[in-house]
Formats: C-alpha cells, sequence, structure tokens
C-alpha cells in the first residue's frame, strides 16, 4: 500500500521555503529565519517582524480583554526585536474584524496597542481593517537594532544557555483554562531593555515563543551545535505548579522571554546586564559540539523524554486554544 507522504510540521515547511528563496541579496544583514530580518538603509540598521495573533489560534475570546489583547500583539513583536538585541520604532496594524465587534472594542484593542508601544517610544505609523471570520491581530513591527545584531546562529560549544525570568505561567494557566478555571492569562513581559542589554554579551539570541526546547532547537540549528538542558535548572514560574508543571514551562511556550547563550566568563555580566533591566538571567545548560538537537537531563545526568516538543502550526486539527 503507497503511503502518504507525511505532511511537513510547521518548521520543516519554513525550511524548504527558505531554501527555496535562497540569497536574500545585497543590504539584508540577516533574512529570513531569524526571530527578526535586519536591513540595512543607509547608516542605519533597521529590525523587521511580523506576527499574527488569531481568535481560537492563539487567544479565546472572554480570556483576554481588548486592551490586553492590543498589548499582547504589540509586545508578542516587540520580543522578536528584543531577541535581536534592538529596540522598536514604528508599527503598522491589520485588523480582521468578523460581524458583531464593533468600533469599542477595536478602540481598545489600538489603545492596549499604543499605550505598550509607547513605552517604547514606538508609533503606531499605519494599518488596515478587513471583515473576517476570526478576530485576528496582525502587526508588523520596524526597530532599529543595536550596535550588535544578534542571531540564533552565534552559539559555541562551551557557551552557557540562559534564560531571563521564568517559564510555564502562560502554558499553566492556558491548562486550567482549558479545564475550566478563570485564571488570567500572564502578560507577556517587556524583554525590549533586557534584550537590548544582553546583546552585548550574548553569542546567541531567541525569545521564547513556542516553547524552551522548541526554540533552542531553532538556536541548535541556526548554530550547528547541541544543547544540553539541565531540567532541574529550568525556572519554572510560581503559578505553574504540579506534576506537570516543569513539562509545561519546558515545552509549552507563549512566555516570551529570552534565551541566550554567553560564553562562560561573560555569564557574571549577562547577569548583570539583565538585573539591569529588572530580570533575573538563569543558566539552564550547555552548548556542545554535536549534532544540532536539544537534550533534557536530570540531576543524575540522565535523559528525560519529553511528550509534546512545542506548539507546530501546521499539525493537524489538535486546535491550540
Ligand atoms: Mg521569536
Amino acid at each position: 500500500v503507497p503511503r502518504r507522504p507525511r505532511a511537513p510540521t510547521e518548521h520543516e515547511w519554513i525550511r524548504r521555503l527558505l531554501r527555496r528563496l535562497g540569497d536574500a541579496g545585497p543590504g539584508v544583514v540577516v533574512g529570513p529565519g531569524d526571530d527578526a530580518a535586519a536591513l540595512r538603509v543607509g547608516s542605519t540598521t533597521l529590525l523587521v517582524t511580523t506576527d499574527a495573533l488569531v481568535e481560537g489560534v492563539h487567544f479565546r475570546t472572554g480570556w483576554l480583554s481588548p486592551r490586553a489583547l492590543g498589548e499582547r500583539a504589540y509586545r508578542v513583536n516587540a520580543s522578536d526585536v528584543a531577541a535581536m538585541g534592538g529596540r522598536p520604532r514604528a508599527a503598522v496594524v491589520a485588523l480582521e474584524v468578523p460581524p458583531g465587534v464593533g468600533a469599542r472594542v477595536l478602540d481598545q484593542i489600538v489603545a492596549g496597542f499604543v499605550a505598550a508601544a509607547r513605552l517604547h517610544g514606538a508609533a503606531l505609523v499605519g494599518g488596515n481593517l478587513a471583515r473576517g471570520r476570526a478576530l485576528a491581530v496582525t502587526v508588523t513591527l520596524l526597530g532599529v537594532a543595536g550596535a550588535r545584531i544578534v542571531t540564533r546562529g552565534g552559539a559555541r560549544p562551551g557557551d552557557v544557555v540562559a534564560v531571563t525570568g521564568r517559564l510555564g505561567a502562560t502554558g499553566c494557566a492556558v491548562r486550567a483554562r482549558r479545564a475550566g478555571r478563570r485564571v488570567a492569562l500572564p502578560r507577556v513581559p517587556d524583554r525590549v531593555e533586557a534584550g537590548a542589554r544582553l546583546a552585548a554579551v550574548a553569542t546567541a539570541m531567541i525569545d521564547v515563543s513556542d516553547g524552551l526546547v522548541q526554540d533552542l532547537g531553532h538556536v541548535a540549528r541556526a548554530s550547528g551545535v547541541a544543547i544540553r538542558v539541565d531540567a532541574w535548572r529550568v525556572p519554572v514560574a510560581p503559578t505553574c505548579r504540579g506534576r506537570h508543571a516543569l513539562g509545561i514551562a519546558l515545552t509549552a511556550g507563549e512566555d516570551y522571554e529570552l534565551a541566550c547563550t554567553v560564553p562562560p566568563r561573560r555569564l557574571a555580566a549577562a547577569r548583570r546586564r539583565a538585573r539591569g533591566a529588572g530580570v533575573a538571567l538563569t543558566a539552564v545548560g550547555v552548548v556542545q559540539a554535536g549534532r544540532p538537537s536539544v537534550t533534557i537531563v536530570d540531576e543524575a545526568g540522565r535523559r528525560l523524554r519529553l511528550r509534546a516538543g512545542g506548539f507546530d502550526h501546521l499539525a493537524g486539527p489538535r486546535r491550540r486554544r
């Protein structure tokens, strides 16, 4: 019986597309495949990224106020600019609006967005409004790169792997919500200052949007290294408790903390820099020579197996929310 070829996962499809696109051309400092693209324009390097929040996929109505949705839409994009070490400058927003959602709701979405952007001196400079089947907020954010652009590709064997803040709060909140408990979805942290400061010492950086293990997998592949994560060192959010807490912290995603790799002699400086931006930086693993992979080990050095590797937007009918 001829077997149907397995459909590609989200990241397999993206990798295939990138091979087909080929060389990005002059002026493109960082092409597709990182948290943001970097473009040389005159004497400035601009960063550009885009991200959508779709009702039924990223959130359910009732989980977020319209204002919180606007803030979230801005911050998930700012997170990608932060992961490159840059600072947001200007955004355009495309709204898809289903029947029944009125101007008052849209006003609040925009108000939440603009208030979050203003904290970085970033402006909303345009957008689009279209009728749609589900409420969706798609943002394109322009940023300005700092003196050093940190990609996913610079991790070297011997580097320490570190994360800002704590992981698992959103994953646990989503789980509780699905179980019918009315817990608040945590706000997306603002890590722009931390990213800008860490950029001076980090060899690679990524924001934790798909889950630590999956996102470190992107760093491993882009850098051509193996990554070992020491499970017991992973900082789990205090609101994330129970038997599954560690698994959720490792895989659930949407924490929007920063994961970076740092040479060991710069770890103390990296910690100071993060603290200066108001957040703790915790070493959780090491970069090793070897085929790109992420291995999770317990305190005895035994390999842990995870059931889910992170979120895949192309994976079958499994609904996110
Ligand atoms: Mg990212």
